[in-house]
């Protein structure tokens, strides 16, 4: 029996930073504040409250999907997710069905491979549960702060292949968010949360099996995405040959991640859509666009700077090499850093570039002090990123076990060639700008 296909879907949650809620004028920046202090009828779901939607999260879950290459709905509708759980007080979600704001879209990943979005929709965020002890005895405490705060959820087909390219495609999607302004989407502070969904295609050299779907919960960091997604196509494979149960209607299951032991456990039997008993929420009209609507949003995309334009942009305006404008462009705080120490110094934008990709400079300098460092220290040998580059090759022909560990899915065997590499130049190099000189079989 072999492994032939990791086969990973995403659902990610992204809460909107809109002033009110999504459904009534409380303050939906609820991080840090003290509990139940941003709540009335309609956030805390009671009887006779009605829901008015936020304009401004509408706009946002489309200009999102625009983004996303995704195709605007000319008639949208909310609809109700009944389920029962106690940090949901209404005893349904208000969130979106078979209409929601946008159907298909595009991601590309660097690679030039493309995943395909499903769908966008706009849904509301639940309470949140804190387990505590007070006075020696195990309670659950619910604030309702977070209850009501827009969440636009983006759902792609399964499309990625690999934990690799699934962490891609959020930290792309995290940027795109991020650059739109729309959300922080920070993973730790569950701004951002994502669920992917993994199986397998496994072959016994004459037919092909699918392993039952599993979708992952409670991520909240990159780093972790991938460990529970390579922790999962690990058991999945291993439970495959022990039990040989494939992918059928119904046998899907929901694991969570536990991130001290670095493993994922069942949580429970996955309920259907038609658990859910969806049916249009009728305190909310059904809402429409015209054409002109739909042009001004296509107007009004156009003014943002996306990830991949920001990319083009330092290549040309900078005259940067790709991976160089990839490494400043991956982040919007290294991004205006680098565009801050430029400013400052015309005439050094490659020489800034290495310096702050390669960390040559000591850590948490300002832009100032970084221009400085420049002009002080004679110290620092030039190496042109020629050099660099032959030496990266040399090292990799010296140590061939680094570049086989690598295609192996071990990241960390490249940290010799690191090693070395800062043995001789004084240079800590990414791991990345190492890969590329490897050649991995898709
Ligand atoms: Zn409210
Ligand atoms: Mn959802």
């Amino acid at each position: 029996m072999e492994l032939v296909k990791t086969i990973i879907g995403l659902e990610v949650h992204v809460e909107l930073k809109t002033n009110s809620k999504m459904f009534c004028s409380c303050s939906a920046d609820h991080f840090d504040k003290e509990s139940n202090t941003q709540t009335c009828p309609t956030c805390l779901g009671l009887p006779g409250a009605l829901p008015v939607p936020n304009k401004k999260a509408i706009d946002w879950t489309i200009l999102l999907g625009l983004a996303l290459e995704g195709e605007i709905q000319k008639n949208a509708r909310f609809d109700r997710k009944n389920y029962f759980y106690p940090d949901l007080p209404k005893g349904f979600q208000i969130s979106q069905y078979d209409k929601p704001f946008i159907l298909r879209g595009n991601l590309k990943l660097v690679s030039g491979k493309n995943i395909r979005i499903r769908r966008v929709h706009l849904e509301e965020d639940t309470g949140k549960l804190l387990h505590e002890t007070i006075d020696g005895e195990r309670v659950t405490l619910i604030d309702f702060n977070r209850s009501g705060v827009p969440l636009v959820e983006i759902v792609s087909e399964p499309d990625m292949n690999s934990s690799d390219e699934a962490k891609e495609y959020l930290e792309t999607l995290q940027k795109i968010v991020q650059s739109l302004g729309i959300s922080s989407a920070d993973m730790e502070k569950g701004m951002m949360r994502c669920e992917p969904t993994v199986n397998l295609e496994v072959s016994d050299g004459k037919s092909k099996f699918y392993t039952p779907l599993v979708e992952i919960k409670n991520i909240n960091s990159f780093r972790f995405v991938k460990k529970a997604i390579d922790f999962e196509v690990d058991r999945q494979f291993k439970e495959f040959l022990e039990i040989k149960i494939e992918k059928q209607k119904g046998n899907k299951t929901t694991r969570g991640w536990d991130e001290k032991k670095g493993i994922t456990f069942l949580q429970r039997a996955k309920e259907e859509a038609n658990d859910y008993r969806y049916f249009p929420e009728p305190d909310i009209p059904l809402i429409g666009w015209s054409d002109r609507d739909i042009r001004n949003w296509k107007l009004e995309i156009g003014k943002y700077e996306l990830p991949w334009d920001k990319k083009k942009r330092f290549i040309s305006q900078y005259g940067l090499s790709e991976y160089q404008a990839r490494i400043l462009t991956q982040d919007k705080k290294t991004a205006g850093y680098y565009e801050e120490c430029v400013r400052i110094a015309n005439g050094k934008e490659v020489e800034i570039a290495n310096l702050i990709i390669n960390k040559r400079a000591p850590e948490n300098l300002t832009p100032e002090e970084l221009i400085k460092f420049i002009s002080t220290s004679q110290t620092t040998q030039e190496i042109t990123e020629e050099k660099l580059d032959e030496l990266i090759k040399k090292l990799l022909s010296e140590h061939p076990e680094a570049a086989i560990g690598y295609k192996n899915g071990k990241v960390q065997s490249l940290g010799i060639i690191v090693g070395l590499i800062k043995g001789k130049t004084g240079m800590i190099i990414p791991i990345e700008r190492i890969a590329k000189f490897i050649s991995v079989e898709k």
